[in-house]
C-alpha cells in the first residue's frame, strides 16, 4: 500500500448504524464534502474521509487496507475474524460506540421448553453468522447443523428449513411475529470502531490518535449528567453519599438561607428516577439532571 496522508472511515452507507454514525463523527468535528447518496465523501475540516459502503463489506476494507478504520456492529467484525479474516490481517475493537445495541441469540419455537444448549443436539439451526454459532456450539460441546442463510433467517422455522434459528434481537417483536422465542444470548453487540492492530507509521497515525482522543471526549460528555440539588447542611453527608459516581460535588451557598447548600455534580452516567427518589429521602430538594454538551476540563 502507498503512503496515505488523510484518514479514511467506512461507514453504513444506508441503514441502523448511519444517522447516528455521522452524528458521532460531526461531534468529533469532522464535517464532509460529497452529499450522501455517494460512495465517497471528502472530509473538509480535517484530512479524515468517508467511504459508505454495505456494513458486511466493512471488516474486509480496513483488512485489506482499502480503509483505515469503519463503524460496524460487533456482530459483524466478530464474525469477520472467525470467518473471512483468516488471510487477511488481525483487526482490533478500537472504542465500543454505545448505539445499534442488539444481541446474537439463538431463538426456538414459542412451544419448546428450551431449558439448556443439549437440547439442540442434532437440529438445524439457521443464521447468517456460521463462525459465531459455529464457535458456540463448539464451547457447549453440542453438535448441530448450521444452516448459513443471507437474510430473513426468522423465516425458516415455519418453512421447515431449520428447528431453531441465531439472529440479532433488539425488542423480540420480529421473534414474537414469528412465533418463536430468545432461549440464549451469544454476543452483546453494539457498534464499534474497528481499526488495525497497530497504528499506520505515516500521519495517519497521528490523525487516528487525534481522533480517538476527540472520541472519548465525546462519548465522556454524552453519558454524563450534570445534577443540581439544593440540601440543609444538616442532609449533606446523607444526600452525598448517595451520588452516584463522578468527582467531587461543589457546594454552593444560597443567598438568604445560611442552612441551606446547592450542590452540583457531574455523574458518569444516567441518573434513574428511582436515584432521585433515594436522595430526596435523604433531604434534597429542587433537583434538576442536565444533559452535559460539552466539557473542556
Ligand atoms: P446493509 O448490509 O445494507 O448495510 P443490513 O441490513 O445488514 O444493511 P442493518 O439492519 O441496518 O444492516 O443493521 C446494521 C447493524 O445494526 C447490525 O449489524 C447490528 O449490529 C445492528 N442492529 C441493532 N439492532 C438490530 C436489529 N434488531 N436487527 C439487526 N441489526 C441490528
Ligand atoms: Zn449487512
Amino acid at each position: 500500500m502507498k503512503p496515505r496522508d488523510r484518514l479514511r472511515i467506512a461507514m453504513q452507507k444506508s441503514g441502523r448504524l448511519t444517522e447516528p454514525a455521522l452524528d458521532l463523527l460531526t461531534r468529533c468535528g469532522l464535517t464532509f464534502r460529497q452529499s450522501r447518496d455517494k460512495l465517497f465523501c471528502f472530509g473538509e475540516g480535517e484530512p479524515v474521509d468517508l467511504l459508505l459502503v454495505r456494513d458486511d463489506d466493512i471488516p474486509g476494507l480496513i483488512a485489506q487496507g482499502v480503509c483505515d478504520l469503519g463503524i460496524v456492529g460487533r456482530n459483524v467484525l466478530s464474525e469477520f475474524q472467525l470467518t473471512g479474516g483468516r488471510e487477511a490481517e488481525p483487526l482490533a475493537e478500537l472504542r465500543p460506540l454505545g448505539f445499534g445495541r442488539c444481541r446474537l441469540s439463538i431463538a426456538v419455537p414459542q412451544e419448546l421448553d428450551y431449558r439448556e444448549p443439549r437440547q439442540l443436539q442434532g437440529r438445524r439451526i439457521a443464521t447468517s453468522y456460521p463462525g459465531l454459532l459455529g464457535e458456540w456450539l463448539r464451547a457447549q460441546g453440542v453438535d448441530a447443523g448450521v444452516v448459513t442463510l443471507a437474510g430473513s433467517v426468522e423465516i425458516a422455522p415455519k418453512l421447515g428449513t431449520a428447528d431453531a434459528i441465531c439472529d440479532l434481537v433488539q425488542s423480540g417483536g420480529t421473534l414474537v411475529a414469528n412465533q418463536l422465542r430468545e432461549a440464549d444470548v451469544l454476543l452483546q453487540s453494539e457498534a464499534v470502531l474497528a481499526g488495525p492492530l497497530a497504528l499506520p507509521a505515516d500521519e495517519r497515525g497521528d490523525l487516528l490518535e487525534l481522533l480517538l482522543k476527540r472520541l472519548d471526549g465525546v462519548i465522556q460528555v454524552r453519558e454524563s449528567r450534570l445534577l443540581l440539588l439544593q440540601t440543609s447542611r444538616h442532609s449533606l453527608e446523607a444526600v452525598t453519599r448517595l451520588l452516584p459516581g463522578g468527582p467531587q460535588p461543589t457546594l454552593l451557598p444560597v443567598a438568604g438561607q445560611p442552612d441551606q447548600l446547592m450542590l452540583q455534580a457531574l455523574c458518569a452516567g444516567e441518573v434513574s428516577w428511582r436515584q432521585l427518589e433515594e436522595i430526596k429521602k435523604a433531604g434534597a430538594r429542587e433537583m434538576f439532571v442536565l444533559p452535559v454538551e460539552k466539557m473542556l476540563a
